[in-house]
């Protein structure tokens, strides 16, 4: 049997609802992020149904299964486009997010040339270190912005917590409010939108501490996984099982926990480190890297424990399992978020949609 991932399309409608609520009592926007799942239509469209303003999604080709199967939904590029992907760009989305020169006179020529208008969020890197202009730099690139006319600039945004690991604060995303002030003041663009992240912004919209002015974000894992990236911490109201894996064991034996053995690196390069418990009920299941790439699995019952995965074996403890399981049977587990991109992409992967 292959793996088999279960997506709950209520439960993920639900979160979104909820999401999308607490968010709009605050007066703010958001847009359903895709990327995670590869930008899969059926979640696409429980996202739009649980009520947000469009989809977005890094990839263009992602947003393209979206169009082609949702109609004409409101797109967002997330990840800015490069300047030969400018005529695709305009094409597909309605919107991009963007932070260099170079690439707006490419998206304004190419809007031009299809007779389209097409917007354009300024980047700015309030410190996370990943996209965006220093907040010095984005006067000028406003004004190469507005200089294109056939683009709208929309608004501006930030990114937090991808790759610095840097969370958005109520300083952090004042200074992008007063900077959207500067933009409009100085070029007199109308600048709608303050775009403030992503899911990890969200603990501050639910603590009442997202500075006003600040109207729309960028939710993927808040939505997919019901959890505030930055902590794990479950979102009030959400549910965490909307992904549900399941993977057959191929075999359930009593092993010493300690190997035996001269000890080198693993199949990974990694020198593992192993605890020794004495005899424990071991198992293996059949799933590995090839299907969760570089994400995790949470057992989804009680006396299970993920050891750790090669290529194509899982490796479990299930010593506390009652009653002990067999080879054949089948054990569920909840993916985190690398592992849900990893299996909505793999091959070999059985994907099953709840309605
Ligand atoms: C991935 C991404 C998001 C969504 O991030 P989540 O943590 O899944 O909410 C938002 N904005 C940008 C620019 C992204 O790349």
């Amino acid at each position: 049997m292959l793996p088999r991932l279960e997506i709950d399309l209520p439960a993920l409608e639900s979160n979104t609802r909820r999401v999308v609520e607490t968010c709009r009592l605050r007066g703010i926007q958001v847009w359903g992020v895709t990327k995670g799942v590869r930008g899969c239509p059926r979640v696409g469209l429980a996202m739009l149904r649980g009520g947000v303003e469009g989809l977005a999604d890094s990839r263009l080709p992602n947003l393209i299964r979206l169009r082609q199967a949702l109609g004409d939904p409101s797109l967002m590029l997330l990840r800015p486009p490069s300047p030969a992907q400018a005529q695709e760009a305009v094409g597909t989305a309605r919107v991009s997010l963007n932070s260099e020169i170079l690439t707006l006179t490419a998206l304004g020529l190419a809007a031009a040339a299809r007779k389209v208008e097409h917007e354009v969020i300024l980047m700015v890197d309030l410190g996370d270190r990943r996209e965006g202009v220093l907040p010095g730099d984005v006067l000028e690139l406003a004004r190469a912005a507005r200089r294109e006319r056939s683009l709208r600039l929309a608004g501006i945004g930030a990114n937090f917590a991808c790759f610095g690991g840097v969370l958005p604060t109520a300083e952090s995303l004042v200074e992008l409010v007063e900077l959207a002030g500067r933009v409009r003041m100085a070029t007199g663009a109308s600048l709608d939108t303050v775009s403030g992240g992503n899911s990890s912004s969200l603990p501050l919209v639910i603590r009442a501490a997202m500075p006003a002015g600040v109207n729309q974000l960028r939710i993927g894992e808040g939505i997919l996984l019901g959890r505030d990236p930055s902590t794990g911490e479950p979102l009030p109201g959400t549910r965490q099982d909307v992904f549900r894996l399941e993977a057959e064991l191929i075999e359930v034996q009593r092993k010493p926990s300690a190997p035996c053995g001269p000890v080198a690196r693993n199949a990974f390069g990694r020198q593992p480190v192993h605890i020794d418990r004495g005899d424990r009920l071991r198992a293996l299941a059949a799933i590995g890297v090839q299907e969760i790439g570089a994400g995790t699995l949470c057992p989804a019952s009680g006396g299970v424990e993920v050891l750790g995965a090669s290529s194509d074996h899982l490796v479990l403890d299930v010593t506390a399992m009652e009653p002990a399981p067999r080879p054949g049977g089948r054990l569920q587990f909840l993916p985190d978020y690398g592992a849900v991109l990893a299996l909505m992409t793999a091959t070999d992967v059985c994907r099953q949609y709840r309605e």
